[in-house]
C-alpha cells in the first residue's frame, strides 16, 4: 500500500538542511525516499516522502511517522501522514488532516440511494467548504448593499468585502494589482470577454488563432465565432496518444500570422498538464497574445501569472471551492487599458451624455452592472481555505490519491484507461469494456458515486485519443483512498457484469 508522510515547517525559513539530516537519521524503510522540500512561505511549507513503488505495510509507515515524531519533537515541525487517510495530531497542533477537512464540507456528510455520497465529480464542480457557505450568510445578513454608488455604511462594507475578495485573488495568482482582476461570471464567460473585446479590436482577416486539441469546448466556440466573423484562421496542436500536446508540431503551427494563442492549462478529460510555460515564451517570439484557461489549474497547482507570462488568465470560482456564478479574468494592465469594454451599463462609466461616454479605468470599465458581490466574497473565502491547507500539500496529496486510482483501476479486467500523461493532476479517465459509459455511470450512481460519465465538453480530445466518452473520476483534497476503494470495487463489479 503506497504512502506519503509531510512535515509541517513552521515558516518558509526552516533550516532545511538540518532537517534532511533529521530525515536521514530516520532510517526509513528501503522503499521511502526523500522528495521535494516546498520552503514556500507561510505555515504549510511541507516535506514530502515519496513513496517509490515499494509495498508499505501500514505498519512500517506508522513507525515511520513515530520515528519523525521524535526526530522532529524540538522542532516545531510537524509530520501528518497520508496513509489510510488517518488523521495524525502533532504537539496538540491541528495539522493537515484529510478527516479534519471532510468536516468542513457538510454536504460529502449524506447518504446518495442509501450509500455514503462519493464526490468524484471535481472536475465539474467543486464541494464548498463552511468557512465559504458562513462568508455568504453573513455578507447577507449585515453588510448587503449595492456597491460603490451609495453613500452609508452597508455600502461601504460591501465595496470593502468585494474589493477585498479582489485583492484576494491578486495575491493568489501573484497579479502585479488588484487592478489587473476583473470578475466575471466564469471561465466560459472570461474566454469570451477576451475574444469579444481584444479579438474584436485586433484580429484581422487572414490572422490566426491557435488552440490546443485538448481544450473544453468554452475555449473552442468562442474563438470559433471570432474567425467566423473576422476572417480569420483557427489551427489546432495535435495531441500524441498519452494526451500530450506535440510541442514540435505547436512550433510549427507558430507564425507572424499568430496573433492569438489560447489553451487549458490543465486538461479536464485527462487531467494533463500543459507545459504553460514554455508554451508562452514559444508564443512571445511571434508576437502573439496569449491566454490560458486555468479552469482545470487553478485548484490543484500553484499559479503565478507573472511567472507564467500570459497575458489573461481566466478561471472559475466553483472548480476552487468558491460559489457558482463568480470568476476571474486576469490581464496585464497594457491590454486592459488598450482593449474596450465589453458590456455597456452602469458602473463602468465616468461620464455619460447621449452624445458620449467615457469609461472608467479596468477593472470597473469590464464589469457593467451589479456585480455579484456575496460570490466574490465567497471567492476570497474559498482561496482563503485553501491558502491556509496549502496549494503545495493539496497539490502532493491529489497526485498521490490520482495514482492511486490509476494504478487500482487500471488492474481491474476490462478497464482500459484512457490517456496517460506524464504530467497529470486529480483526473482519471476510462472504459469498460462492452459497457456503454453513461450505464456505467447510472450504476455509480446507485452505488452513491458521483462523477462523470460523458463527453466533458470536450469531445476534440476525446476523439483524438478515438473515444466518444469516457467514465471520469476526478478528486480534491476532501477524498480519501477509502472512497477509491469502494468505487474500484464497484467498477469490478460492473466489468464482471459486461
Ligand atoms: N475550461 C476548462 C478546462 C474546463 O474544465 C471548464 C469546465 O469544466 C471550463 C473551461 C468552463 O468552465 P465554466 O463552465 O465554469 O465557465
Amino acid at each position: 500500500m503506497p504512502s506519503n508522510l509531510f512535515l509541517h515547517l513552521p515558516d518558509g525559513d526552516a533550516d532545511l538542511s538540518s532537517v534532511y539530516e533529521s530525515l536521514q537519521r530516520l532510517q526509513a524503510p528501503p522503499s521511502y525516499g526523500v522528495g521535494d522540500v516546498f520552503p514556500e512561505a507561510g505555515e504549510l511549507a511541507g516535506l514530502f516522502f515519496g513513496d517509490s513503488g515499494g509495498d508499505d505495510t501500514p505498519a512500517e509507515t506508522s513507525l515511520l511517522r513515530t520515528a519523525a515524531e521524535q526526530e522532529f519533537a524540538d522542532t516545531g515541525y510537524s509530520p501528518y501522514s497520508f496513509l489510510r487517510d488517518q488523521p495524525i495530531t502533532y504537539g496538540g497542533r491541528e495539522t493537515f488532516d484529510v478527516q479534519a477537512i471532510r468536516r468542513d464540507f457538510p454536504i460529502l456528510h449524506q447518504k446518495v440511494n442509501g450509500k455514503d455520497l462519493i464526490w468524484f465529480d471535481n472536475a465539474a464542480t467543486t464541494q464548498k467548504p463552511k468557512q465559504v457557505i458562513d462568508a455568504i450568510r453573513r455578507y447577507y445578513e449585515s453588510d448587503n448593499s449595492n456597491i460603490h454608488r451609495a453613500a452609508h455604511t452597508l455600502a461601504a462594507r460591501s465595496t470593502d468585502g468585494y474589493e477585498g475578495a479582489r485583492e484576494k485573488v491578486r495575491r493568489f495568482i501573484n497579479a502585479p494589482s488588484a487592478e489587473d482582476v476583473i470578475f466575471v461570471r466564469g471561465t466560459t464567460e472570461g474566454i469570451n470577454l477576451v475574444a469579444q473585446t481584444y479579438g474584436r479590436k485586433f484580429i484581422q482577416s487572414g490572422d490566426e488563432i491557435i488552440l490546443s486539441t485538448l481544450d473544453h469546448h468554452a475555449n473552442i466556440v468562442p474563438w470559433q465565432q471570432l474567425a467566423k466573423e473576422r476572417g480569420a484562421k483557427l489551427l489546432v496542436i495535435p495531441v500524441n496518444d498519452r494526451g500530450e500536446v506535440i510541442l514540435e508540431a505547436y512550433e510549427s503551427l507558430l507564425s507572424p500570422r499568430t496573433k492569438v494563442v489560447s489553451f487549458a492549462q490543465v486538461n479536464n478529460t485527462f487531467g494533463t498538464v500543459l507545459p504553460a510555460k514554455t508554451m508562452v515564451a514559444m508564443a512571445r517570439r511571434y508576437g502573439a497574445r496569449v491566454l490560458i484557461d486555468g479552469a482545470q489549474s487553478i485548484p490543484h497547482t500553484p499559479v503565478d501569472v507573472q511567472e507564467l507570462d500570459a497575458d489573461f488568465f481566466v478561471f472559475s470560482g466553483h472548480k476552487i471551492y468558491a460559489p457558482n456564478g463568480i470568476g476571474v479574468v486576469y490581464g496585464k494592465k497594457e491590454l486592459l487599458e488598450l482593449i474596450p469594454p465589453w458590456q455597456g451599463g452602469g458602473n463602468m462609466i465616468r461620464d455619460v451624455t447621449f452624445e458620449e461616454t467615457t469609461f472608467s479605468a479596468p477593472p470597473h470599465k469590464f464589469e457593467a452592472g451589479t456585480p455579484n458581490v456575496a460570490d466574490a466574497i465567497g471567492l476570497g473565502a474559498a482561496l482563503d481555505y485553501v491558502s491556509r491547507t496549502g496549494v503545495r500539500c493539496i497539490e502532493k496529496y491529489e497526485h498521490y490519491l490520482t495514482e492511486y486510482a490509476r494504478e487500482a483501476l487500471g488492474r481491474v479486467d476490462g478497464v482500459r484507461l484512457v490517456g496517460n500523461p506524464r504530467e497529470r493532476v486529480s483526473v482519471v479517465s476510462f472504459i469498460i469494456q462492452g459497457m456503454p459509459v453513461p450505464e456505467v455511470g447510472s450504476l455509480l450512481d446507485k452505488e452513491g458515486i458521483a462523477l462523470r460519465a460523458g463527453h466533458h465538453c470536450a469531445q476534440p480530445a476525446l476523439r483524438a485519443l478515438g473515444v466518444e466518452a469516457t467514465v471520469r473520476p476526478s478528486f480534491s483534497f476532501y477524498n480519501t483512498t477509502d472512497e477509491i476503494d469502494r468505487l474500484v470495487e464497484a467498477v469490478r463489479r460492473i466489468a464482471a457484469r459486461g
